[in-house]
């Protein structure tokens, strides 16, 4: 799976360098915080849990991550590519071609008479943009969380790209001195992507997978590591447990005997150990946050 993780790291590092110019560039994006893991793991069976001043958190982009290391085959690497482009430049995509156009033709004109512009960046965009081009090409969402019904970071957005014919796409980079533009080519080839997205409104592409068959709901919501709906709190000195879930941090206990407490009302929060205070009165421990891998 070599290629695989080159793919991921490229479309890390390009997604990064695209969002850093964004928060400078957009006022329209500066809702999107980055995300406190640069590299999140590849996989894990659960995300890490976060306290902070304003509650429990799962980090969204480490459950994408979970999504991409189950799913992901090799052969993302141009759509990827193209995703992380400088929100400046102008992309379009190529009609098919009858033969391979000679070196000097293909430079003669750019762009090339029938290419389509992308309009915009999203996985709708793309496949609008290949469709007028007469690249068959679908999307549709598979998964969207419910703002504030998961403990997500931020809510996610997963969408499924058929791309039936593969196209090739141009990408104009205009220059600093405003004359020409950098070129860049790219071969999107036929198949199923996955497009992983997560923030408010306008939502940032985190990661972009070929994958063998489009995931169902439930496949989604059992992949270890995605679940970000339950968390489950564990005193491991009076060994009590408890779950809190739709994004609500109120625990309700595992056992009959036990008793119900919410975050708000919790005492001496650990905001670098992510722990607080026992609920139990008599006990000195200290409770400590997993989310619920692979439940749905
Ligand atoms: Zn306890």
């Amino acid at each position: 799976m070599r290629g695989t993780s080159a793919t991921l790291r490229r479309s890390q590092h390009h997604v990064f360098h695209n969002r850093r110019w964004l928060r400078s560039a957009s006022t329209k994006r500066k809702g999107n915080a980055l995300s406190s893991q640069a590299n999140p793991p590849r996989s894990g069976n659960t995300p890490p849990v976060t306290l902070t001043a304003h509650g429990l958190v799962v980090d969204a982009a480490t459950t994408l991550a979970a999504v991409y290391a189950r799913f992901a085959i090799a052969g993302a690497f141009a759509l990827a590519d193209l995703f992380a482009s400088d929100p400046g430049a102008n992309c379009y995509i190529e009609p098919p071609a009858p033969a391979d156009p000679s070196p000097e033709a293909r430079e003669a004109v750019i762009p090339p008479p029938g290419a389509v512009r992308i309009a915009s960046l999203a996985a709708s965009g793309i496949a609008a943009a290949a469709t007028a081009a007469g690249c068959d090409s679908a999307v549709h969402r598979v998964w969207a969380d419910r703002i504030g019904a998961t403990f997500a970071s931020e809510p996610r957005l997963i969408e499924a790209l058929r791309i039936g014919t593969g196209w090739r796409y141009l990408r104009i980079n205009p220059t600093r001195t405003g004359t020409g533009g950098l070129i860049t080519r790219g071969e999107v080839v036929s198949g199923n992507y996955l497009v992983l997205s997560a923030g408010l409104g306008d939502p940032l592409v985190r990661f972009v997978a070929r994958i063998e068959q489009i995931p169902t709901r439930d496949l989604l919501a059992t992949t270890p590591g995605f679940a970000a709906e339950t968390i489950t709190a564990t005193c491991p000195r009076c060994r009590r447990q408890w779950t809190a879930s739709g994004g609500r941090p109120v625990f309700t206990p595992s056992s009959h005997d036990g008793i119900e407490w919410g975050l708000d009302s919790a005492g001496d929060l650990g905001l670098v150990t992510n722990t607080v205070a026992c609920p139990v009165e008599v006990c000195p421990g200290r409770v400590g946050f997993t989310a619920a891998g692979g439940q749905a």
